[in-house]
């Protein structure tokens, strides 16, 4: 069963690993976007886990709401929105149970998924976030319909997240700032790609 505490390190475990690759993300978004997604994601997190720490809410799913509505009210550019609404999609997937169990905390995963997609209009391979974060929910579903244990289930997902970061570099980008360099755009990894891998691996440390 997964707690409203185990959501709650799941922030502060995605949010301090956003502020470790704070510049690294900056990096990227310098290289085909406008520089600032190390920025945006670290100010979204940060308001994200003092939104939740000090009064826990009460449920996962109230928990999972309240991320996403401060990531869209902080973060702004494209990736604000989508995460806000990955957030946003999962909590209400979760609604108001004390608890989850490791099924249903995969089915809200890709409602938050499916949020993020309904949102940007990216399919795979259109170099954005959804090539990190779809494959990562396919491999949960996969390993838990395998019966594999939750924590392995969710080890694969923080893998197929990361294969999928990896997987957009040589990829010409179609959705996004990136998409205005056009082939210019291939040869370099997509920086929400690379949060999203960083916000699997959170899951992997902290929902198991
Ligand atoms: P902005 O591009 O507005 O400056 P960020 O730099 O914070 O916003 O985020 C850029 C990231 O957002 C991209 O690397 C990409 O992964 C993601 N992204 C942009 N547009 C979309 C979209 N339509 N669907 C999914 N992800 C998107
Ligand atoms: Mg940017
Ligand atoms: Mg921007």
């Amino acid at each position: 069963q997964v707690s409203t505490d185990d959501l709650l390190a799941w922030v502060r475990a995605f949010a301090r690993l956003v502020a470790e690759h704070r510049d690294a993300l900056t990096e990227l978004d310098a290289a085909i976007g406008d520089a600032d997604h190390g920025a945006n994601m670290h100010r979204g997190t940060t308001a994200a886990l003092a939104a939740v720490d000090g009064a826990v809410p009460a449920s996962p799913g109230a928990l999972a709401k309240k991320v996403g509505t401060t990531l869209v009210s902080t973060v702004g550019g494209a990736s604000g929105p989508l995460y806000g609404t990955f957030f946003l999609r999962l909590g209400t997937a979760l609604g108001d149970a004390a608890t989850a169990a490791p099924a249903d905390v995969a089915a809200a995963l890709r409602a938050g998924v499916e949020g993020v997609v309904t949102r940007g209009r990216a399919e795979a391979g259109d170099k954005t976030m959804v090539d990190a974060l779809a494959p990562a929910v396919a491999a949960c579903e996969e390993a838990l319909a395998a019966g594999r244990t939750w924590e392995e289930a969710l080890a694969a997902a923080a893998d197929a997240a990361a294969a999928g970061r990896d997987a957009t570099t040589p990829l010409v980008a179609r959705k996004g700032r990136a998409s205005y360099l056009g082939e210019r755009s291939a040869g370099h990894q997509d920086p929400g790609a690379t949060s999203a891998a960083l916000l699997l691996a959170a899951a992997a440390e902290t929902l198991g």
